[in-house]
């Protein structure tokens, strides 16, 4: 049987700087010009003050757990190898929420308000995924 692939993200216009900088390794947001809110995921104008003149900046890659569950069922067959796996919600330092899988994590390690690192895990040719990993306690707070 061939392996299951992966569902990968379709990027469109209005997401491709994301994905350009996500293949790069860094996370880029929508900053807004004219009020300064951060926004995640992209749209095509602010949330906070309906403005147009969004663009995009690199963030900090830093935030802490919101919320997070443990999978033991798989979306789909790619993720049935990785079970039981965490997923969480992160909000950024920069105020935006973006949910990620947290690498390498039990339900044991996993606390809200826990500090996290978003990284980019490659998965096709100029594509890669945001994951997270947990930053010791203390670090970075
Ligand atoms: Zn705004």
């Amino acid at each position: 049987m061939p392996e299951p692939q992966r569902p990968l993200p379709q990027p469109t216009d209005l997401t491709r700087p994301y994905w350009e900088a996500a293949a790069m390794g860094e996370l880029h947001l929508q900053r807004c010009g004219a009020c300064g809110r951060w926004q995640f995921y992209p749209r095509p104008f602010c949330l906070a003050c309906e403005s147009g003149e969004l663009h995009w900046q690199r963030a900090s890659g830093l935030g802490k757990v919101y919320t997070y569950t443990v999978n033991h069922r798989a979306p789909n067959p790619f993720m049935k190898a990785r079970l039981p796996y965490v997923v969480a919600i992160v909000e950024l330092d920069e105020g935006p929420r973006l949910m990620a899988n947290v690498l390498g994590a039990t339900s044991a390690d996993m606390a809200i308000g826990r500090r996290v690192q978003i990284t980019f895990e490659p998965v096709a040719d100029g594509l890669a995924l945001p994951q997270c990993s947990l930053l010791a306690d203390g670090a970075a707070a």
